[in-house]
């Protein structure tokens, strides 16, 4: 039977994905060897590497002067390595605070350099994008949390200032375009929107890094990667090459422009649903509304588990939201089809039905 995957990550890859991922395991290339046992540094292996680089740039129109490097540690290892890459200690960053991974990101900041909270919507339970607030022209990045998984809320204006950006894209990244030329980094880790957990793509502007003056530990500098192609030491061989199959996924499927077409029309469709509905309602400020993690709730709690239920009964799994918030959240990223969503619509209308 068909499940429908609403977990927030590990999340849905596309089945085709899946499916070519799984004869690597057995069979890599018709080399009749694992690709789970074979060097780094075999051609094959080399090969890989070098389309998820190449399709990374292609989907996101990434330029020379910027590099592409696939790491481990997870996106919360970036909390602490793009201020200690790019942060000098007598300098200051600014951080929008629009949720726990934010608030995660903040708190590393003081270890490298001055951190300043230029705005935050904590005072509403990170219901909200913040919006009017002023940016000094000093600092020296604004980091901000494209799509905050947890609250449910995304960016579809990004600040504007002539300070550059830095962002946590994980949940949100090649699920529309995105104007790189405004970032000095970008950085996702892939176990939503790109693969399985175990890799985080960094992308960093060049002329950006080796100005802290600052002594970096060899495997934290950015540039080390980047000088040995992502292959300083053994990277995450498994992830990256099913975020390879993914990246060609959505080249196949008509690149981010297409992505953020069908992430419309899912969103719309399931927030319709969300606000007919006399049982549910959204949390989220209707103008931040996340594309990706659709998060709602119940107007009658008690009822939380018997709707879980429910919606497992028909096929559709990891729709609790986040332990930290409670309610609902369908992670409805790029590889969930409209036909998920459909049934989740469904779904909730039969439980109304049911229940007044
Ligand atoms: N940032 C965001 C927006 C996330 O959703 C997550 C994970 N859910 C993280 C950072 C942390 O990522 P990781 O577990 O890869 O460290």
């Amino acid at each position: 039977m068909k499940k429908y995957n609403f977990f927030a990550g590990p999340a849905i890859l596309a089945p085709e994905v899946i499916s070519e991922a799984a004869k690597a395991v057995e069979n890599f290339t018709n080399m009749n060897l694992s690709l789970l046992e074979i060097s780094h540094r075999s051609a094959e292996f080399v090969a890989v590497l070098e389309e998820a680089e190449a399709l990374t740039r292609e989907l996101l129109e990434i330029g020379d002067d910027y590099a592409v490097v696939f790491l481990t540690g997870g996106a919360s290892s970036q909390f602490y390595m793009a201020p200690m890459n790019l942060l000098g200690s007598k300098e200051t960053a600014g951080y929008v605070n629009t949720g726990t991974w934010s608030t995660k990101a903040i708190k590393e900041v003081s270890n490298f350099g001055t951190v300043t909270e230029v705005a935050s919507s904590k005072d509403r339970s990170f219901c909200y994008i913040p919006k009017d607030y002023s940016i000094s022209e000093s600092l020296r990045y604004l980091h901000i949390t494209s799509n905050n998984t947890i609250s449910g809320t995304e960016y579809h204006v990004i600040p504007e200032t002539e300070v550059p950006l830095v962002a946590d894209m994980s949940s949100n990244i090649f699920s529309r375009e995105v104007d790189i030329s405004k970032y000095d980094m970008i950085y996702a880790g892939a176990q939503k929107n790109l693969g399985p957990a175990g890799v985080t793509l960094v992308i960093v502007k060049k002329a950006a890094l080796g100005k802290v003056g600052r002594k970096i530990p060899t495997m934290l500098n950015y540039q080390t990667h980047i000088d040995k192609g992502s292959s300083f030491n053994t990277p995450p061989v498994y992830p990256i090459y099913v975020s390879m199959l993914t990246l060609r996924w959505i080249k196949r499927n008509g690149g981010v422009a297409e992505m953020a077409k069908r992430n419309d029309a899912k969103a719309t469709a399931l927030y319709q649903e969300i606000d007919r509905n006399s049982l549910f309602y959204g949390t989220a400020e209707v103008e931040d509304r996340s594309r990706m993690n659709v998060c709602f709730r119940l107007h009658d709690e008690s009822k939380e588990a018997t709707f879980l239920d429910f919606a497992e009964s028909r096929n559709l799994v990891g729709l609790k939201g986040h332990r930290s918030v409670g309610g609902f959240r369908a992670s409805i990223y790029n590889a969930m089809e409209l036909e998920g969503v459909t049934k989740l619509v469904q779904a909730m209308a039969d439980f109304e039905a049911a229940n007044v």
